[in-house]
């Protein structure tokens, strides 16, 4: 037998959020539930939801409350499922976010500082940076009451997960992934690393650049040149070559003694709407005949010398392919735009200057005609002694002015303006990025491109829309840079010998120690301070090899996550196989470029099988206004004010009924806060419950015999087909809002209401009951601590056996319950009151006074409506008589969703008594809980009246008795008979009535 000892939580009267979500954290500390979930579902299939590691630097704010909370619904949803669900957090702790923190911190400026003051100083530092921020996050959790926060995160800076991350390098090095190339990236020189492309996608500003017109002489000819445009002057120092459109009409000019070539089509807008001259045509030709003209180099440099033959001439402009399309996933645009031309007639002179080390299309046209490419620039940006002295350890876009300057002085510059475009900026240092050309590592995307997505097609995407975004960013997506050129990361496991250039690419630990030249000892860490010194032996010339100086673009570490967090294959290796692919990932839209992308990559190329067979994408959180939550702005509300102000339960069922979880959300704390509000008429409900349930109640099946309570049950079942359905679909908003439906317009709103006389009996107990119960079930994974603290009470009525909501299933519908026809009725009576409410309103009568009559018109919904629910009409509307009629009669009416419901208001004197009656008890009702009376304390009652309401008292002083829980009463002639400590006076219309009542 149950006693209240089963439940060890502080009894608390009214729903205070924090005061119930403190007590059920101390519940679950106390008994160890979270810890119990494994062993609950022993031999259970798992549910592997892989925790997408948010970025230790930093604090959560309400933004990534949403991803919490919609992850951990995930959790305990699919646990009540019956699945074994695995639950790890995660936390990403590499890179340049935290390195250019550091370096701030410590005021170290560039890397030579670093390696000055010595990488495993600057590496430390960066790991007491992440411990330190970790232990906010998980407290964060514990707030808001995720599972993951009970239970070791992985952190991609451990030693097992690095470890597996080597296994995947050599892994996919012997599958052919892993490649060299020599390609212009983008660097930023501030951060001194190459950066790739779907970093830089995100981040373009517009900025101002020169924009120059410069005149190219024409190599054996007198006073002839080729008129060429550009908006970045340093890279002209590494010019090979000039482009023209082959198809295109060009031009000879005359300007005084100057003779210009340049495209036909720009001639007017460049001579005369830019250098306002006048000009005179003296030769047209196709641009193709300029082709192999040469001209004379810009500039005296080293780096324009010895280029060899090819370069310093003109070529004619080729297509180059910005989509690569594959047959089975076409985009919608037309063919023309699969390609761009090198050369266009929509701006400068038509003739394109073209330098293939510092631009990925000069690049591309430079291979096609075999150019050699040139970049005197180094890792901070600055030109290298190959720019000439004078530029030598200038940064390049410094360097622009003096550039100007000189072609200026010696009269190669036709034109100077100014140009504002959209460039690229470091995501992190926000510092403008070049074009620069080094040597770097590379996974080739291309050879398994039409793999990739032919396995995207059996993910199931939620929304679906993100199969196509998905697809489209890999259709397009180039080989993925994989080497960075920094410190606090992961190191490449590759060694290169000197002599011989033999590689060797190491996968473990174990391989290291066996092939070092000396024993290394235990490597606890893997980090560049202790791996960097390590020397392999050659075996095919016997030199001593050094390990490459990069280390992992951080996106390689999360993409490795599903197998690297369980530092497979060294570790958990039968866990992770009977595991993968991963079953869900639940992240923002943006990781379809990062995270999604390269977690997708990652598990074809190292297991052959997409990493994950779900996804659940969800939408950003913005402020109030639709403004983007940012420091600058200073709108950035903390996660911990949230959960404070509006209790972890509410906020985390606020996401998941305001708006679809993928739809762009404007937070506001006063929505939050009405879902607070209907979490109190959850609890108030239960307390009704609590307070009229027959004495020593005990639950069982319900058998309903009235519609209310048919009614109700039905409906149960209807929301226990319906949630569980959104839920899996990601629609947790109308899962959200339909809980919220029932428990606050169906289950408090309308059954409670009729059922307030008969509220004590079994039926309606057992109805309650099972309605609360269930309720408080389903609802458990998205508010899991008020529904921990229900149950536990509602435990003690019935049957219910587990320790924790959390530990139950979730309830499956019982379909022989549901009765649609019954609910599409009630759906009408409910339409009904509601226009009879507002006539009452408009009428100036009360609910609590009766009326003579409803009459209801309408179609044969309505009828069929009236007919049968006329009890359940007749007890909501306090209405004598409820009819249907065909013929509208002539009273006050209001519409409704299928009919008209008249009200006829005229108040006879039975009526008036009545009404007086409901308004005496009401009187008396409330000044007993004023005064502090509980429901079940009797009172001695004695009237007085005078007049007719006296005759109409003493005929009903026995109802009057019932009503307001009293002992005895009595009606006194004079109001100086009456007797008791508490006085009760009330007018009505004409009538006065006083009472007075004592314990
Ligand atoms: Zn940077
Ligand atoms: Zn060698």
């Amino acid at each position: 037998m149950p006693s209240g000892r089963i439940f060890s939580m502080r009894a608390i009267e009214r729903y205070d959020s924090k005061a119930v979500e403190e007590e059920v954290r101390a519940f679950w500390k106390e008994k160890r539930i979270p810890q119990g979930l494994a062993e609950h579902r022993k031999g259970a299939k798992k549910y592997f939801l892989l925790d997408g590691p948010p970025y230790v630097n930093g604090t959560p704010h309400v933004g990534h409350v949403k991803t919490t909370a919609c992850k951990d619904v995930w959790t305990r949803f699919k646990y009540m499922q019956g699945y074994d669900t695995y639950i790890q957090p995660g936390f990403d702790c590499h890179g340049l976010p935290v390195e250019v923190v550091v370096q701030k911190e410590l005021g170290v400026r560039t890397k030579q500082d670093i390696d000055a003051m010595g990488i495993d100083r600057f590496d430390d530092a960066c790991l007491q940076k992440i411990l330190n921020n970790e232990k906010a996050w998980m407290d964060y959790y514990l707030q808001l009451g995720a599972w993951r926060a009970y239970f070791e995160p992985y952190f991609t800076y451990k030693k097992y997960y690095m470890e597996s991350a080597w296994w995947t390098a050599k892994a996919l090095h012997e599958k052919g992934f892993l490649v060299e190339g020599e390609t212009p990236t983008f660097w930023c020189a501030h951060c001194e690393t190459v950066l790739s492309g779907y970093e830089v996608s995100d981040s373009y500003k517009d900025l101002t650049d020169p924009s120059l017109y410069v005149k190219f002489k024409v190599k054996g000819a007198k006073n002839e040149y080729l008129v060429a445009w550009t908006t970045t002057p340093w890279t002209l120092i590494s010019n090979v070559a000039l482009f023209v459109h082959p198809k295109e009409t060009y031009v000879k000019a005359r300007v005084g003694e100057e003779t210009y070539i340049m495209a036909k089509a720009r001639l007017d807008a460049v001579l005369r709407g830019i250098l306002e001259t006048d000009f005179e045509i003296i030769e047209e030709f196709p641009g193709e005949r300029l082709s192999g003209m040469e001209y004379e180099p810009l500039f005296d440099v080293p780096a324009q010398k010895s280029l060899g033959d090819k370069a310093h001439r003109v070529y004619l402009s080729i297509h180059i392919m910005k989509f690569k399309r594959y047959k089975k996933h076409k985009l919608t645009n037309s063919d023309e735009e699969e390609y761009e031309e090198f050369v266009t007639m929509a701006d400068g002179s038509g003739i394109v200057h073209c330098a293939p080390g510092h631009g990925a299309s000069d690049h591309y046209v430079g291979k096609h005609y075999g150019l050699p490419a040139v970049s005197p620039v180094d890792e901070q940006g600055c030109f290298t002694s190959k720019a000439g002295n004078e530029l030598k350890g200038k940064f390049v876009k410094a360097a622009d002015k003096e550039i100007i300057e000189r072609l200026k002085d010696e009269g190669k510059l036709l034109h100077l303006g100014k140009v504002t475009h959209a460039y690229p900026l470091c995501w992190r240092c926000k510092n403008p990025l070049i074009y620069r050309l080094t040597k770097q590592w590379y996974f080739k995307i291309d050879e398994i491109k039409e793999k990739m997505l032919d396995a995207s097609e059996g993910v199931k995407w939620m929304p679906s829309f993100g199969k196509e975004a998905f697809g489209n960013w890999l259709e397009q997506s180039g080989d993925w840079c994989i080497s960075r050129q920094r410190y606090w990361a992961i190191p490449l496991p590759i060694w290169v010998c000197p002599k011989c250039g033999r590689k060797e690419v190491i996968g473990s630990v174990a391989e290291l120690r066996e092939k070092a030249e000396k024993d290394p000892g235990e490597l606890d860490d893997l980090h560049r301070h202790t791996v960097d010194s390590i020397k392999l032996k050659c075996v095919t010339c016997g030199g001593s090899m050094e390990r490459v100086k990069d280390v992992f673009d951080v996106w390689y570490d999360s993409g490795i996550s599903p197998w690297a967090s369980l530092g497979y294959p060294f570790r958990n290796k039968e866990l992770f196989e009977s595991m993968f692919p991963v079953d869900l990932i639940n992240e923002s839209q943006d990781q379809i470029r990062g995270w999604f992308y390269t977690l997708f990559f990652a598990g074809m190329a190292a297991h052959g099988k997409p990493a994950f067979k779900n996804v659940a994408m969800m939408g950003w959180v913005v402020d109030e206004k639709g403004e983007k939550m940012s420091k600058s702005l200073g709108n950035v509300i903390p996660a911990k004010e949230g959960i404070e102000k509006v209790g972890a339960d509410a906020i985390r069922l606020y996401y998941c009924w305001e708006i679809a979880p993928w739809d762009v959300q404007k937070f506001s704390m006063h929505s939050a806060s009405e879902v607070q509000k209907a979490l109190n008429i959850l609890w108030n409900s239960f307390a009704f419950f609590r307070m009229y349930a027959p004495n020593g109640f005990r639950a069982s099946a319900p058998s309903p015999e009235t519609p209310e309570d048919r009614w109700i049950l039905s409906r149960l079942n209807t929301l226990a087909r319906e949630v569980p359905a959104h839920v899996e679909n990601f629609e947790f908003h109308h899962a959200g809002r339909k809980l919220m439906r029932f428990i606050v317009d169906d289950y408090s709103r309308w059954y409670v209401k009729l059922t307030r006389d008969r509220a004590s009996d079994e039926q309606c107990a057992n109805a309650m009951y099972k309605c609360l119960v269930e309720t408080t079930k389903m609802l458990a994974p998205f508010c899991p601590f008020i529904t921990e603290y229900l149950y536990g009470q509602l435990k003690q009525y019935g049957d219910e056996r587990e320790e924790s909501v959390h530990y139950c299933l979730y309830p499956k519908p019982d379909e022989s319950r549901i009765d649609g026809n019954l609910e599409e009725r009630m759906d009408v009576a409910m339409r009904v009151a509601e226009a009879v409410n507002s006539l009452r309103r408009e009428q100036n009568i009360k609910l609590r006074w009766p009326v003579r009559a409803v009459i209801v018109t309408g179609d044969e919904r309505v009828a069929k409506a009236v007919h049968e629910l006329q009890s359940v009409l007749i007890n909501s509307l306090n209405s004598v008589s409820v009819t249907y009629s065909d013929t509208e009669p002539g009273l006050p009416f209001k519409e409704f969703d299928g009919g008209k419901a008249f009200l006829d208001p005229k108040r006879d004197e039975e009526l008036l008594n009545q009404a007086l009656f409901r308004e005496l008890v009401r009187a008396i009702q409330a000044s007993r809980k004023q005064n502090g009376f509980n429901v079940s304390e009797r009172i001695s009652l004695s009237l007085h009246a005078a007049g007719k309401p006296a005759f109409f008292l003493q005929e009903c002083l026995e109802d009057l008795k019932e009503e307001v829980g009293a002992k005895g009463v009595v009606l006194v002639p004079t109001e100086a008979e009456m007797k008791g400590d508490f006085s009760v006076e009330l007018k009505f219309e004409d009538a006065l009535v006083k009472a007075k009542y004592s314990r």
